[in-house]
């Protein structure tokens, strides 16, 4: 296939942090730790595909970080991080990519620049290492004293994604497999690769403890919220049933439209497409384009929650009226919140559906057709990243 693979290392046990939850699982600004990082990276333009290397007893704390993310199925790892590395290459030969890069589930935050400068600087080197310099003085000791003060000159601080050429990468852990060494550049190192420094990123940090995690909670925290609106309108025709927030409500008309008319999911699409500022459905979905013709609104919905995970975005929740005489929508409520948590997601706790009539005044309420009104939120970066 050739093109860019993210290889993200998620099999550690995190035993450092204490708790039951590995750390990459620990929740961090509404998603797990490792939700991060997988977004960052299926939604980086030179990134194809994203994997990553799981521990098999994580499976499905890892299906609830990953979402609807568009990613290759996990691979389990093996008894070491080397290791777990090396399986996730392994995997990845029948996709014979010409590049990967590899990163730590535990750093939350590779920022696109990031990203974009690693796989850069694999143009001309087989390898390629985002660092930090060291600002700090470095002291050597034992026993509680100071036994020597270490120059800082030429040393630095690595931090993932570490970038390199896949058949490179792959022979050198073939070759090591039998050591345990820290990272993969020095696994390449081992193998005499070139292994290019490139500047790595103060905000790309490791959570490592729990003041790590309250460090970077407190970065989420300035994230700023974004509400948006959506309304939408469908006529009746005849039929047997309506489509309303992704559940088949058996009625004696059914709504007529280009797509199925499912005038509730095209309410939560424009109002998460509003908050994002990406425009409205019919943007997206042109109904001049017969690709969408009786097409399935959840596809619709999936999309706009994509796009906001793809800005970095955690869609906080969903708040749809529906607005009609008949049917009623009491009876057919929580499949619903079930059914837009699910295509946006998110925990049903975090959908809400109403049902109003409008006291058979209107449109509405001559039973001419249905109306929908929705409120999504979505927290978002305040930086631009
Ligand atoms: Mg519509």
């Amino acid at each position: 296939m050739g093109g860019c693979i993210a290889l993200i290392v998620a099999a550690g046990r995190g035993l450092r942090f204490g708790g039951d939850i590995p750390k990459q699982y620990r929740v961090l600004g509404g998603r797990p730790v490792v939700a991060h990082a997988m977004a960052a990276f299926a939604g980086h333009a030179q990134v194809q595909s994203v994997r990553a290397v799981i521990h098999p007893d994580d499976a499905e704390r890892y299906r609830g970080a990953a979402g609807n993310l568009a990613l290759l199925p996990p691979v389990p790892g093996g008894a070491s991080r080397q290791e777990s590395v090396r399986l996730g290459l392994e995997s990845l030969v029948s996709l014979n990519p010409d590049r990967v890069l590899i990163h730590d589930a535990a750093r939350p935050y590779p920022g696109p620049a990031l990203i974009g400068r690693v796989i850069d600087a694999l143009d001309d080197s087989p390898g390629a290492l985002p660092v930090l310099p060291i600002t700090d003085t470095v002291k050597r000791g034992a026993d509680g004293v100071v036994t020597g003060t270490v120059p800082r000159d030429g040393l630095w601080r690595a931090q993932t994604p570490q970038g390199f050429r896949f058949a490179d990468i792959l022979a050198a852990h073939r070759a090591a497999a039998a050591e345990d060494l820290t990272d993969d550049a020095a696994v390449a190192e081992r193998s005499g690769l070139a292994v290019r420094l490139v500047a790595g990123d103060d905000d790309n940090l490791k959570v490592t403890t729990e003041d790590d995690l309250r460090r970077a909670g407190r970065r989420d925290e300035a994230d700023e919220t974004r509400t948006g609106y959506g309304y939408d309108v469908h006529r009746f025709c005849s039929g047997d049933h309506v489509m309303l927030c992704g559940i088949a409500v058996p009625h004696d008309a059914a709504l007529a439209g280009h797509s199925d008319a499912d005038v509730g999911l095209h309410a939560i699409t424009d109002a998460v497409l509003g908050a994002i500022g990406a425009g409205d459905i019919g943007q997206h979905f042109p109904p001049s384009d017969d690709r969408w013709k009786g097409a399935e609104s959840h596809v619709f919905l999936a999309h706009a929650a994509g796009l906001a995970r793809d800005r970095g975005g955690v869609l906080v929740n969903i708040d749809v009226t529906l607005i009609c005489e008949r049917p009623r929508i009491g009876p057919h409520r929580e499949a619903m919140v079930r059914r837009i948590a699910d295509i946006a997601g998110i925990e049903a706790g975090r959908v809400n559906v109403k049902g109003t009539t409008t006291e058979r005044l209107g449109f509405t309420g001559r039973r001419e057709g249905i109306a929908a009104q929705a409120v999504a939120t979505v927290r978002m970066p305040s930086r631009p990243s």
